[in-house]
């Protein structure tokens, strides 16, 4: 493999590359309203020569470079992001995608939509040097990443592929797992009274204290790579909502990170077993995972549990091995091989028996924040890199 002839084709569209990552910036594309950035994105693909560029029903894009007899190699990348906040609290506007000394600005600038451009020009800068891939490379922007991965979930099953690139950030080094994120709700029922006489009703707020208390000291799953599993309260709701009358219910909501093999019913029977604990006389509760239904702005609706399984690709796997090689000789650099602490739709991709590694530019701790910005030659690099990955032959 040339690598010179990479970095030659990715310096001449550098200043391609860069205004079409500030456009998608420039979208807003919040979870649920990605159909203005799908545009551009199937746009730019067609113009950039992919062979194949379509929309599927749940308005995910997907964008083909034809290649050899080889296994697929899957590209994914989400179009949504969150909230960008309070404008006032950011430097540089949220949705401007300004460039400020060499870094491109603005909220999804690392989450993701820079790793988006670079995949997508990645695909189109192999078309135009007319080499030939190992086999077929899809390049995806997905929907609903945010909210529980909507997009990916659909694209596993429809489109399945043994080899999966995710493009969050990791500062264009390697990941090969995560944690899994479940969202629990706790459900404590009481008997609501006037406030002016709480002897007479059941008040919650009293054994949900003693739950909250007790998650501190709730034994953890525990992991060689990836640590503890961790659970952290995050949300009261009660009912009725009068601040002078005592609640009938209250739900707590939880979000608790689990390590590899700590399985979802497991995770309920701990929490109930500490509820059961908490609960003071008169008052009931229980357990569950929190469904999501989502719809798409195709109109497309499904429905899932609010989780992210966690995945863990071996560190000897020889692809993994393989890329890790090559992309330190590409970049001229080490290229190092780690974990995400946060959860990405790569799990949805490993649930159906995929091979999953993470790729993509940028620090990830400055992503949902109003510090988000991409340092303009790590995107180029990206787009290096995933011509890279592309090019090497999918084993395993
Ligand atoms: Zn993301």
């Amino acid at each position: 493999m040339d690598h010179g002839q990479l970095w030659r084709v990715a310096s001449q569209h550098r200043e391609d590359l860069i205004a079409f990552a500030q456009r998608l910036i420039q979208v807003p594309s919040l979870s649920g309203h990605e159909a203005e950035v799908a545009a551009l994105v199937q746009a730019e693909m067609e113009r950039l020569g992919y062979d194949r560029v379509w929309i599927d029903e749940a308005g995910n894009v997907i964008g083909r470079v034809a290649g050899g007899d080889g296994p697929p190699l899957m590209f994914n990348g989400h179009m949504d992001h969150v909230d960008p906040g309070d404008p006032g609290l950011w430097l540089h506007p949220a949705y401007g995608g300004e460039i400020h000394d060499g870094e491109l600005w603005g909220r999804a600038a690392v989450d993701m939509k820079g790793a988006l451009a670079a995949m997508v020009y990645a695909g189109g800068l192999l078309v135009s040097l007319g080499l030939t891939l190992p086999g077929h490379l899809y390049v995806t922007a997905v929907v609903q990443e945010e909210v529980g991965g909507m997009g990916t979930r659909h694209l596993a099953q429809s489109l399945p592929v043994k080899h999966v690139v995710v493009g969050e950030a990791s500062a264009n080094h390697l990941r090969r797992g995560h944690r899994g994120r479940v969202e629990l709700r706790a459900h404590f029922q009481g008997r609501s009274v006037h406030a002016s006489m709480p002897d007479l009703g059941v008040n919650p707020h009293f054994s949900l204290a003693r739950f909250v208390e007790g998650l501190k000291t709730l034994p953890m799953a525990s992991h060689p790579e990836y640590g503890s599993s961790t659970v952290a309260p995050t949300r009261v709701d009660s009912e009725p909502q009068s601040a002078n009358v005592t609640p009938a219910a209250i739900h707590l909501t939880l979000d608790w990170r689990n390590v590899p093999g700590e399985d979802l019913p497991r995770i309920v029977t701990k929490l109930e077993t500490l509820l059961a604990r908490c609960l003071e006389s008169a008052c009931h509760g229980q357990v569950e995972i929190c469904t999501k239904t989502m719809v798409s702005y195709t109109g497309l609706s499904m429905e899932y549990l609010d989780s992210f399984a966690s995945f863990t690709t071996p560190a000897d796997h020889p692809w993994l091995d393989s890329v890790q090689a090559v992309l330190a000789e590409a970049l001229d650099r080490p290229v190092e091989v780690g974990t995400w602490r946060f959860a990405t739709d790569g799990g949805h991709f490993a649930e159906e028996g995929a091979t999953v590694i993470g790729f993509g530019p940028g620090d990830d701790t400055i992503v949902h924040t109003v510090e988000e910005r991409l340092p303009l030659d790590q995107l180029v690099e990206s787009s290096v890199g995933y011509m890279v990955l592309a090019l090497q032959p999918r084993l395993g």
